[in-house]
């Protein structure tokens, strides 16, 4: 797992690729390094919080990327950045859980163990035994079972509740039910367990 404190104060440096770093920076302003709070755009072309370009303008009279003479009357607002950030700030915890996945499986390919390892090596069997699903998803498909709903991603999720079936019932022929099914049963199931746990004639104190 990820540890949330990575989404506490964001930084472009989170991303481990350059790429997502420079993309992350574009879409903060240069004075508060936060993501754009209503955006105003100078006449010379650099962007700023509104609130922040206007405290800078009240000491300074010029655009602090580029020193030129500026007023509040030369600045205007940008939908179009404030639309970018948003888009941005949307993707960007999806983004970043991947870039940071993908890093740890680079560095758990090159490093064998570290202090951190217990959690690259995790992420990394679960990659492993998310090939290994795919592989038997394959094999599905040339037998022909799944054919009418070829899809990579409910394929995954059957095959994730497949496997979990498989614990609680070996003999029920799940390839017949969708997943909806599937996750009833499943939880018909450990209701039954549970009930199994809790019934009284199991209980001693009762004799
Ligand atoms: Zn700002
Ligand atoms: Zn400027």
């Amino acid at each position: 797992m990820i540890k949330s404190t990575s989404y506490d104060i964001s930084d472009p440096s989170d991303f481990p690729q350059t790429g997502l770093q420079s993309l992350d920076l574009l879409s903060r302003c240069p004075i508060c390094k936060e993501f754009f709070n209503t955006p105003m755009i100078s006449e010379c072309g650099h962007a700023y919080c509104s609130l922040c370009i206007r405290r800078s303008l009240a000491t300074d009279q010029v655009c602090p990327i580029c020193r030129v003479n500026l007023s509040e009357s030369q600045l205007f607002k940008s939908t179009m950045i404030e639309d970018l950030v948003q888009s941005w700030t949307n993707m960007r915890q999806t983004l970043l859980r991947g870039a940071l996945e993908d890093e740890r499986i680079n560095s758990s390919n090159k490093k064998s163990s570290n202090k951190e390892s217990s959690n690259n090596e995790s992420n990394y069997e679960s990659k492993i035994n998310l090939s290994s699903d795919i592989a038997s998803i394959e094999k599905d498909y040339v037998r022909g079972e799944n054919e009418e709903k070829w899809d990579v991603k409910a394929n995954e999720k059957k095959i994730e509740n497949e496997e979990n079936d498989s614990r609680n019932d070996q003999s029920d022929n799940k390839l017949e039910k969708d997943d909806n099914q599937q996750e009833k049963e499943e939880i018909k199931v450990q209701e039954k367990e549970v009930k199994l746990m809790q019934t009284p004639e199991s209980t001693p104190e009762n004799s």
